[in-house]
């Protein structure tokens, strides 16, 4: 069966296939599907934001969707970047640009607790929705370590794993991130009802 995945981020797409595909479930982009919007991220949480990624490529097609908002969650930032950690350094920028920038802002902070958070949407083709929630806790390092993973990974160091995600292999971070726990928590929940 398939799914259609809200985002055009290759590295996200990879992480759902891993966990879904478990299920027989086939991930595929929204390109994929000739499926093409620009979703404005008007929501102030990260639920809000995969809901309505998902409901707006819901509406597109005829299969289930899926959709996750997640973002880096630092506490000498007093949370941020938050919902905008995609757009950190601005819109256009690079996930180098965003740590070059998220070092910057760390450049004196003692306090290095940070957490990643990931809201995962699921709609099937008759309009019901479910929604879960991953997080896990971790320390900004002061400078990047390895090249796995995407975006901010080279600079989180995992306390449950005692290594960067930059260094973890994809099996190692999907144990413990928090997009694999809000998907293993939708798994669990899409298992049910395969067996019903
Ligand atoms: P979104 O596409 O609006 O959900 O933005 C999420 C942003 O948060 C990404 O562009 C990354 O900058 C960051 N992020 C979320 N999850 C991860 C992760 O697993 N590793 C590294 N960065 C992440």
């Amino acid at each position: 069966m398939k799914i259609v995945a809200a985002t055009t981020n290759q590295g996200k797409i990879r992480e759902f296939q891993e966990i879904l595909g478990e299920l027989g479930y086939e991930v595929v982009s929204m390109h994929d599907e000739g499926i093409d919007v620009e979703v404005e991220e008007t929501g102030s949480t990260f639920a809000e934001n995969a809901l309505i990624k998902a409901r707006a490529v819901s509406l597109l097609c005829d299969y289930p969707v899926i959709a996750d908002d997640s973002g880096l969650c630092v506490d000498a930032l007093d949370g941020a970047p938050g919902i905008y950690s995609a757009r950190f350094a601005g819109e256009d920028a690079s996930d180098a640009d965003r740590n070059v920038k998220l070092l910057e802002e760390m450049k004196d902070k003692e306090d290095r607790k940070a957490q990643y958070v990931a809201s995962i949407a699921f709609i099937m083709p008759d309009g019901r929705e479910i929604t879960t929630e991953g997080t896990i806790n971790g320390e900004i390092l002061t400078e990047e370590h390895g090249t796995g993973g995407f975006g901010y990974d080279p600079l989180f160091m995992c306390n449950e794993i005692g290594k960067c995600f930059g260094l973890a292999t994809p099996e190692e971070k999907n144990a413990v991130s928090h997009r694999g726990r809000a998907l293993k928590k939708l798994y669990e929940i899409l298992k049910e009802q395969v067996e019903e």
